[in-house]
C-alpha cells in the first residue's frame, strides 16, 4: 500500500513512513493511492467477529508490510486493553431506528482514544525496530492531547509536547492533560484559540530545520493512521445492525472532519452506508458548504461543545481531493484561495457529488442543552454535549432516510463536560472511578504565548536524550 500526498508534490510513502510524519512535506495530507475494498461476502462475516479481529481485517490492508500479522494483532490487543467495556465501542439503542454508538469507553473518555491507543502501540513498535526517539506534538481542543498522552505514557522512545488554548477547555480535560507526572509529557497552555494552536503546529512542521532537530511527528487528526484506526467503528457498529444486507446511516459530531471522513473510507471500501450527516455547533462551516457550495472562514465561536470549536476542517482536505478524482492541482489552488482570501469555491459537479454522500446540519448551544435534557427524559441515558449536537441533528435528519436505521456518535463521556450536563440537566455526571483522585493531583503545565521561537525553545531545551 502506497501513499500520496493530497497536494502531490511529495515522494510517495509506506504505512511506516506515513505513520511517524503526520503531515507529508509539501503541506498536503496523506491518502492511500487507491482504496481497499473489502467483499460482500466478507462483510457478513463480520457480525461474528470481536471489535479487535475486524480491526485487524479492516485495517491490514493499509498498514503493507510495516508490521507482521502477528504484531498487530498483538498490538490491537494492546491497545484496547485498557477499554472499560468488552465490546470496545458499543451500540446503545435509542428507539426503534437510532442507535447511539459509545466511544468513549477508552483511558480518557473521549473517542479519540480508539485511534490513540493504537497509534502509541504503532509509534513505539515503530521507533524501537529503528532505535530512534521522536517528539511527538499536537494541538488540542481539549481531548486529542488529552488522549495522547495517555497514549505514550509509558513511552520510553517519545517526547510529547501538547498545545492547548488557555480557559477553552474543560477542567477535567486539562486535568487530564496536567497531572501525568511524566517527565517525557509536556502541557503548553497558549494565549490564544484552537486555530492558532493548530496554526502553530503548522508552522513547527514546515520548519524542516527545526523538524529534523527533533525529529518531530504528529498526532493530530491529520495523521492518517488516526483516521485508519476511525475506520473500523464503522464496521463493526454496520454490521451489528446488518450491514452488508442493508444500509446504515451515521450521524457524526463533526469539528475537523477526521470522524467524519473515516466513514466515508469504510462506504469507499465497500461499506454500504446511506447517508453521513455532518452535525456541527455553531461553528457550522461544513453545514455552510453543502448549502452554498462556498468554503468560508468565519470568526471562531466558543460554545458549550468544545471539541468542535474548529474554523477551519483540516481532513475535509481529503475528501476535496477524493471528490476532484485526485487532482492535487485543484487541491492546491483551492487551498491558496483559502489562505490568501479564507474562502473557495466549489464547482457545482463537486457540490453535487459532497451532496451525494454527506447531509448536514447544525445546532446552537440552546437547543444542545435542551436535547441533553430530554434524552435522559426520554431514555434515561446522560450524553456529552457534543453527542447531543449529533442527537439534534440526526433527529432533524432522519425523517428522510427512514428506511435504514440511524447511529449517532457518542463522542464523549458525559462526565468529561460536566457544566453543560449539569446546567441541562440539574445532574452531575459522575466520573469512572478510575478519576477518583483526578481532583488532587498536582497539575504541571506550561503557559506560553503564540510565538513560535518561543515555542520551538521550550521544546529544544525539553526533549530527553
Ligand atoms: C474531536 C471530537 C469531535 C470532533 O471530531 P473530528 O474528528 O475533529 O471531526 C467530536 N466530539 C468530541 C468529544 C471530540 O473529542
Amino acid at each position: 500500500m502506497k501513499y500520496i500526498s493530497t497536494r502531490g508534490e511529495g515522494e510517495e510513502s509506506n504505512f511506516e513512513e506515513v505513520l511517524l510524519s503526520g503531515l507529508a512535506t509539501d503541506g498536503g495530507l496523506y491518502v492511500p493511492k487507491i482504496w481497499p475494498t473489502i467483499e460482500y461476502d466478507e462483510l457478513e462475516t463480520f457480525s461474528q467477529m470481536s471489535y479487535q479481529e475486524i480491526a485487524f481485517l479492516v485495517m491490514r490492508r493499509f498498514t503493507g508490510d510495516t508490521f507482521s500479522d502477528h504484531e498487530f494483532r498483538k498490538m490491537i490487543n494492546a491497545a484496547y486493553s485498557g477499554f472499560d467495556h468488552k465490546s470496545i465501542c458499543p451500540l446503545v439503542q435509542l428507539s426503534e431506528n437510532h442507535f447511539l454508538l459509545e466511544l468513549f469507553h477508552g483511558p480518557t473518555l473521549a473517542f479519540k482514544d480508539v485511534a490513540m491507543q493504537l497509534i502509541g502501540q504503532m509509534f513505539e513498535h515503530v521507533l524501537r525496530k529503528k532505535n530512534l526517539r521522536a517528539t511527538v506534538i499536537a494541538a488540542t481542543s481539549g481531548d486529542t492531547g488529552a488522549a495522547a498522552m495517555a497514549a505514550f505514557k509509558n513511552s520510553e522512545m517519545v517526547d510529547i509536547f501538547v498545545l492547548f488554548p488557555l480557559g477553552r477547555v474543560s477542567e477535567v480535560q486539562q486535568r487530564q492533560m496536567t497531572t501525568l507526572g511524566r517527565p517525557n509529557i509536556h502541557a503548553l497552555a497558549l494565549d490564544g484559540n484552537f486555530d492558532d494552536c493548530q496554526a502553530l503546529v503548522k508552522q513547527m512542521f514546515n520548519d524542516s530545520k527545526f523538524r529534523k532537530s527533533v525529529n518531530l511527528t504528529g498526532v493530530n487528526s491529520i495523521n492518517w493512521a488516526r483516521v485508519m484506526s476511525q475506520i473500523v467503528y464503522y464496521f463493526t457498529a454496520a454490521t451489528a445492525l446488518g450491514a452488508p444486507k442493508r444500509k446504515i446511516s451515521f450521524t457524526v459530531p463533526t469539528g475537523n472532519f477526521g470522524d467524519i471522513f473515516a466513514a466515508y473510507v469504510a462506504k469507499k471500501m465497500g461499506l454500504p452506508l446511506d447517508m453521513l450527516v455532518i452535525a456541527s455547533n455553531e461553528n457550522d462551516i461544513l453545514h455552510r458548504t453543502l448549502l452554498t457550495g462556498v468554503y468560508r472562514k468565519k470568526i471562531l465561536r466558543q460554545t458549550i461543545s468544545p471539541s468542535m470549536d474548529i474554523q477551519v476542517a483540516s481532513n475535509f482536505e481529503r475528501l476535496l481531493f477524493d471528490l476532484h478524482e485526485g487532482s492535487s492541482k485543484l487541491i492546491r489552488m483551492l487551498m491558496q484561495n483559502l489562505d490568501k482570501d479564507g474562502s473557495f469555491d466549489l464547482s457545482p459537479k463537486v457540490l453535487d457529488k459532497l451532496r451525494e454522500s454527506f447531509s448536514s446540519g447544525t445546532t446552537s448551544d440552546e437547543d444542545t442543552l435542551k436535547t441533553i435534557k430530554k434524552v435522559l427524559k426520554d431514555f434515561g441515558e446522560l450524553i456529552c454535549p457534543h453527542t447531543a449536537v449529533g442527537l439534534a441533528v440526526a433527529n432533524q435528519e432522519i425523517k428522510n432516510i427512514k428506511k435504514s436505521p440511524m447511529i449517532t456518535l457518542a463522542t464523549a463521556h458525559p462526565s468529561k463536560f460536566p457544566v453543560a450536563v449539569k446546567r441541562s440537566t440539574g445532574v452531575l455526571p459522575a466520573l469512572p472511578t478510575r478519576y477518583d483522585d483526578l481532583y488532587s493531583r498536582n497539575e504541571v503545565v506550561t503557559h506560553v504565548k503564540n510565538s513560535l521561537n518561543e515555542i520551538q525553545a521550550i521544546i529544544s531545551e525539553r526533549i530527553l536524550p
